[in-house]
């Protein structure tokens, strides 16, 4: 159970709310709310959050704020 978003140093575990949101990683291509992943030392980890919507569908938008539980992301 994760309550709230914890970032720590590059590497974000989303909440639960955020992590149910999630339709897929940003390079899928996907339109809604997507993960950016990104490779560190040793593996795999989510370095943000970027919404493909409206107008931002294409590029995307990467989000500040988890709109769930509000914390920095
Ligand atoms: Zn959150």
């Amino acid at each position: 159970m994760n309550e709230e978003c914890v970032r720590d140093s590059d590497k974000i575990t989303p909440c639960d709310a955020l992590g149910k949101a999630l339709d897929g990683s940003y390079h899928s291509g996907r339109k809604g709310v997507t993960s950016l992943e990104t490779v560190n030392d040793t593996s795999f980890i989510i370095a943000g959050f970027v919404l493909r919507s409206g107008g931002y569908v294409k590029k995307g938008i990467k989000l500040n704020y988890c709109p769930f539980c509000g914390n920095r992301i």
